[in-house]
């Protein structure tokens, strides 16, 4: 198992954020997180990722606990894609996705040949070595987020969070980075935890052949996991979101209609 999440809480003082929050992904599969604005995505990533220490249960990393990791370990293992990416400094794209290094080089030792190739693949695989000189802190919402998907694969890691990442993506960019991650679990075996607001991101991964699981929460509290198919079914949109939505099917993939606000 690449992670497991054993009965994990935690609150923000008196503000709970994650209630008895259990979790398992293996090689090749997704689990997309879902749940309403504040239900507790962002925070369940950021306790994977060893920035908050859970108050009660355990996160294991390759059957390792993560309190165990130095901080620099866990990057050999997990890699982010951040929902906002605050660089100021001036770095061009290529050092921004050179960054998905460090874990390996340092932070102050120069990169190597070897981590040069690892990041022209990785702007080649996402399609955007184009963009490779450019200043980072130019570029489009959507550029950002292909470029921090370069970054995470530069990493290496077998497991990739990722924090809303197609938010600011246009339809075709938002496919490609579906696209990509479809290969990413099929061909290269990665695993993926996806925080996302579309439902229907689980329904086309599923089509797609990938191993899906969908979890959703609400407030903190896992409400409902399995397969996206069992899961995500209209009684439980109008639960989890108070909306009424219809889930059609076509050609072997599901899609959500939404009706209206309940
Ligand atoms: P999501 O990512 O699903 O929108 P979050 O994990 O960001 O949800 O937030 C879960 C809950 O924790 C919300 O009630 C939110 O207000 C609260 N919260 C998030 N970050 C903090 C923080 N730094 N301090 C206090 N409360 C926080
Ligand atoms: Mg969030």
């Amino acid at each position: 198992m690449i992670l497991t999440v054993n009965n994990v809480s935690f609150s923000y003082g008196k503000v709970d954020a994650l209630h008895h929050v259990n979790l398992r992904i293996k090689q090749g599969q997704t689990l997309c997180v879902m749940g309403p604005n504040g239900s507790g995505k962002s925070t369940l990533i950021d306790t994977i990722l060893g920035i908050h220490t859970p108050k009660e249960g355990t996160i294991l990393l390759d059957g390792k606990d993560l309190s165990q990791f130095r901080r620099e370990e866990i990057a050999k293992h997990v890699a982010f894609i951040p929902q906002t990416h605050g660089i100021t400094f001036p770095y061009t794209v290529e050092e921004a996705v050179l960054m998905g290094r460090t874990a390996y080089t340092g932070m102050f030792r120069a990169p190597s040949q070897q981590d040069r190739q690892l990041c022209q693949e990785a702007l080649l695989r996402v399609g955007i070595l184009e963009l490779k000189d450019r200043p980072y802190r130019e570029l489009s919402g959507g550029e950002l987020r292909l470029v921090l998907l370069a970054r995470a694969l530069c990493q290496k890691a077998p497991l990739i969070l990722m924090d809303e990442p197609t938010a600011h993506l246009d339809y075709r960019n938002e496919m490609r980075f579906l696209e990509i991650l479809c290969q990413l679990c099929i061909r290269d075996g990665i695993a993926v935890l996806l925080a996302t607001h579309s439902p229907e991101h689980a329904f086309y991964l599923e089509s797609r052949g990938v191993d899906t699981e969908a979890l959703f929460l609400k407030k903190g509290v896992p409400i409902r996991m399995g397969r996206p198919e069992n899961v995500i079914t209209e009684d439980v949109l109008a639960d989890v979101y108070g909306v009424k939505a219809r889930i059609l099917s076509e050609d072997g993939q599901r899609a959500i209609m939404l009706q209206r606000s309940l």
